[in-house]
């Protein structure tokens, strides 16, 4: 059986400042250490955080040697050139990063990203040696209307359809959109039903599918981050708001740690 270690995620949004950065990544390190400590190295799951571009100099150095590492919420499907206010995959490479949020719901709400450019990203990211957490989630009214599975079929296929066979490397993250950011969270049924759902599809396209990790994301919290980590498919968090307390990310994290029976 294939131990997958967890990964919990922190989206910072449009969220910091140098005061508010330091502040929390300080509180998140010490944390961390403790935990570490406590738990052996081991069992940790990997952790991430995602801040706004401006800061990834600032927060490589808060963030040094303290075993989590930094992330980006977004990147160019181009290598370079005249494409004004994009970063590109280099770019995120020159500040040592290597992943990137990919198709969030508000990236396709607010900038129109569509599948199609989704795949694009996500081949780029992959073809540099980069991991994509690529979203993927149905809104309220989908989910009632029984459409839930064709959405992330849809969402999750195209996704990787530029990917070469057997890809590996690659996180999926399954983020509702009736539950993000509004208190609202699937139900450890509800959020397994899908993730295997996922690995299913996952399947179809490369046989590292068993490797690869599913993370929940949806007002995910220190109240309910244990029992959607037990689920055997929820593979780790990607946080929004949770992320932003030390405190609150540090419970999550706490809740991912591998226990040994
Ligand atoms: C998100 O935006 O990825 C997210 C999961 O946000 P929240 O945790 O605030 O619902």
């Amino acid at each position: 059986m294939t131990v997958r270690r967890k990964l919990i995620a922190g989206n910072w949004k449009m969220n910091a400042s140098f005061a508010s950065n330091e502040e929390l990544l300080k509180g998140l390190s010490a944390g961390f250490q403790q935990l570490c400590t406590e738990a052996g190295k081991e069992s940790m799951p990997d952790v991430l955080v995602c801040p706004p571009a401006p800061y990834w100099a600032a927060v490589n150095i808060l963030l040094e040697g303290s075993g989590i590492e930094q992330g980006a919420q977004d990147v160019s499907e181009h290598a370079k050139g005249a494409y004004t206010g994009e970063l590109s995959v280099s770019m995120l490479q020159e500040f040592k990063l290597k992943h990137v949020i990919l198709g969030h719901s508000e990236r396709r709400r607010d900038q129109f990203q569509t599948d199609r450019l989704v795949s694009l990203k996500v081949a780029q990211v992959v073809q540099a040696g980069m991991t994509p957490l690529v979203c993927v989630g149905e809104t309220q009214a989908e989910r009632e209307q029984g459409l839930t599975q064709a959405i992330i079929k849809r969402q999750v296929l195209s996704a990787l359809s530029l990917l070469p066979v057997d890809f590996d490397g690659v996180v999926v993250a399954y983020e509702p959109i009736w539950a993000i950011g509004t208190g609202l969270t699937a139900t450890p049924e509800m959020a397994q039903e899908v993730h295997g759902y996922i690995r299913g599809l996952l399947e179809q396209r490369t046989t590292h599918a068993h490797a690869l990790r599913i993370l929940y994301g949806g007002s995910m919290n220190a109240q309910n981050a244990k029992a959607l980590l037990s689920q055997p498919d929820v593979d780790g968090g990607l946080i929004g708001s949770a992320a932003l307390s030390s405190s609150d990310f540090l419970s999550i994290i706490a809740a991912a740690v591998a226990r040994n029976p």
